[in-house]
C-alpha cells in the first residue's frame, strides 16, 4: 500500500483521448499530468462560477501555498487516518562528500533516500487544514463564527492510478465554515443542495449520496461505519469513465475535531464545530468534458455562459 491502481479499459480509453485531444499532457508519473490552455479555461470558469455562488456566504478569502507545516499533520491525526495517502517534504542536508553520492546515485537512477532528512513541510492534503490554525489564532470568533475561502489550492495524494479522475496532485476548491454547531450543520447541508443545483445547471448528471473517508485499515473500518451512520460526509457523483459515478465534491461535518485540536471557541466560549465543502476541479473538468464533448466552444450556450459569463 498504496500500489498502483491500473485504470478499466475504460478510463485508459478516456485518458488516451484526453491526451490525444492535448487536453493532458502525460509526464511518466500516473496521476500527475501537464494541461492544455482550454483545460485550464475550464477549470478556472467553474472556479469563477464558484466564488459567484458564494457571494451570500461573504466568505473572507486566504490563500495559502501548497505546502503545510509538517506540525498541523502532526496534530490533526492525519498519520492515523490517511498514512497511505500523506506526501512529506524531505531536503539534503550533508557534507560535500555525501552530495557527491548522493548525485552519483540519483544519476543511476538508484535509492538515494538515505542522503535525505525531513524538513519542516509536508504537502497540503486538503485545502481547508491552514485555515483552522489560522482562525484559532484570532481567539474566540465573533458572534455567528466565519466562514473562509482558502480558494481552489493544489492538494496532493499519494494514490497513483491509471483513472484520469484519479490524480496526485489536483486542485481543491473549498470553503470552510467555523461557528456554533447548528449553524455549520445547516451551512453543510445548505451547500450540498446548492452544489446539486449548481452541477446540474451545468448539464452533468449529479447526484449525492452519504459519503465515507478511505481510512486506513481495520480501525479506519470502523471510524468509516461511525461517520456513515452519523451522516458525517456527503458527496455528489457523477458518471466520468469509472464503472461507478466518481465524487466530484464532499461536505463534511467534522464537528468539534478541527476546533479542538487547535482551541477555536465560539463568541460565548463553547468549543466551535467545523465543516467545509470541497470541489475536485479535475473532476468537475473531466466530467464536463465527457458530458459535452472534448471542445469547449461547442458546448450548450447556457453552459458556456456560465462558465464564462459575457
Ligand atoms: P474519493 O472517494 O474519490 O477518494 P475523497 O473522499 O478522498 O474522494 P475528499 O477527501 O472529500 O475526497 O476530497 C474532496 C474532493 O476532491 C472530492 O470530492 C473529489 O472531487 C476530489 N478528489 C479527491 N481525491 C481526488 C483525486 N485523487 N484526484 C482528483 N480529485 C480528487
Ligand atoms: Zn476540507
Ligand atoms: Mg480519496
Amino acid at each position: 500500500m498504496p500500489e498502483f491502481r491500473p485504470g478499466t479499459p475504460d478510463q485508459d480509453a478516456y485518458l488516451e483521448e484526453l491526451v490525444a485531444a492535448g487536453l493532458l499532457v502525460r509526464t511518466g508519473v500516473h496521476g500527475v499530468y501537464g494541461r492544455s490552455g482550454t483545460f485550464e479555461k475550464v477549470r478556472n470558469g467553474f472556479d469563477e462560477l464558484v466564488t459567484r455562488t458564494a457571494i451570500p456566504d461573504e466568505a473572507e478569502a486566504l490563500r495559502f501555498p501548497p505546502v503545510l507545516p509538517r506540525h498541523n499533520l502532526e496534530s490533526t491525526g492525519y498519520l492515523k487516518s490517511f498514512p497511505h495517502l500523506a506526501g512529506t517534504v524531505f531536503s539534503f542536508e550533508g557534507t560535500e562528500g555525501q552530495a557527491a553520492q548522493m548525485f552519483e546515485a540519483a544519476s543511476k537512477h538508484e535509492d538515494w533516500s538515505e542522503h535525505q532528512h525531513q524538513t519542516d513541510l509536508v504537502l497540503m492534503p486538503a485545502a481547508c487544514y491552514p485555515v483552522y490554525p489560522a482562525v484559532a489564532a484570532r481567539g474566540p470568533l465573533p458572534e455567528g463564527g466565519v466562514t473562509v475561502d482558502p480558494g481552489g489550492a493544489y492538494v496532493f495524494r499519494h494514490e497513483p492510478s491509471g483513472d484520469p479522475a484519479r490524480l496526485q496532485m489536483f486542485h481543491m476548491r473549498e470553503l470552510v465554515r467555523v461557528a456554533e454547531p447548528e449553524t455549520v450543520a445547516t451551512w453543510r447541508d445548505a451547500w450540498r443542495d446548492r452544489a446539486i443545483d449548481l452541477l446540474r445547471g451545468l448539464g452533468l448528471d449529479a447526484n449525492f449520496d452519504v459519503a465515507t473517508d478511505p481510512f486506513f485499515g481495520r480501525r479506519g473500518r470502523m471510524m468509516a461505519a461511525s461517520q456513515k451512520e452519523q451522516e458525517l460526509k456527503f458527496e455528489i457523483l457523477v458518471q466520468i469513465a469509472g464503472p461507478e459515478p466518481t465524487a466530484v465534491a464532499s461536505f463534511n461535518y467534522h464537528q468539534d475535531h478541527f476546533a479542538s485540536v487547535y482551541g477555536i471557541e465560539t463568541s460565548t466560549g463553547e468549543v466551535a464545530h467545523t465543516a467545509c465543502l470541497g470541489f475536485g476541479h479535475e473532476r468537475i473538468v473531466l466530467a464536463l468534458l465527457k458530458t459535452h464533448g472534448l471542445d469547449p466552444q461547442a458546448w450548450p450556450e447556457d453552459v458556456r455562459e456560465q462558465l464564462w459569463p459575457a
